[in-house]
């Protein structure tokens, strides 16, 4: 009996775990071209940094792969990278999109690549911030990483234009962010 109700809650436990992480599409579900990028030195990412894309939003599953599809190129035809430059892009559908991926070091926020999950929201956050499914995938999506040990227990967030001279993640959605857990204002 007691070995039973220490099981039950061990498996509650792992489905509360698992439950952090939200719907994710790896690379081979949004088409991703092969791409072989560098491990992240400093694992687990001591940084979070937080995107916008600047272009378009999405809702849908269809929309948001073509989205990834359009930013993988962009990033590798006319910036010249090896991939996308994000570790991760989430969807206003709710999804989060495999970028480079955890461990791999991201071309997204100069002096934190090395150190950093660079995280984008697909759309322009300049007026509004990212709706509630994008919101909550986001921040599922630290949790996933922490819980993995993907990203490290102490982070710190920050936006992208912390880090450079830059209007992402938009002004609305940076206000946003400040209130996010593990905010930090002076990195
Ligand atoms: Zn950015």
């Amino acid at each position: 009996m007691k070995s039973l109700a220490v099981l039950a809650i061990a498996l509650a436990t792992l489905s509360a775990v698992s439950a952090q992480c939200p719907r994710i599409i790896n690379r081979a579900g949004w088409g991703a071209r092969a791409a072989n990028t560098a491990v992240l030195p400093n694992r687990p990412a001591p940084w979070v940094v937080i995107h916008h894309t600047a272009g378009s939003s999405c809702t849908t599953d269809a929309a948001c792969a073509q989205q990834m599809r359009n930013i993988q190129n962009h990033h590798m035809n006319n910036n010249g990278w090896a991939d996308i430059g994000y570790n991760w892009c989430v969807g206003e559908n709710g999804a989060a999109y495999e970028g480079r991926g955890w461990g791999r070091q991201g071309a997204h926020a100069p002096g934190y690549n090395h150190q950093s999950m660079g995280i984008c929201v697909i759309g322009t956050f300049t007026n509004n911030i990212p709706n509630q499914a994008a919101r909550t995938a986001t921040q599922r999506l630290i949790s996933c990483g922490v819980s993995n040990n993907h990203i490290s227990g102490s982070y710190w967030l920050i936006g992208h234009r912390q880090a450079v001279a830059t209007a992402c993640p938009g002004n609305a959605f940076f206000n946003e962010i400040r209130n996010w857990p593990r905010f930090n204002p002076n990195p």
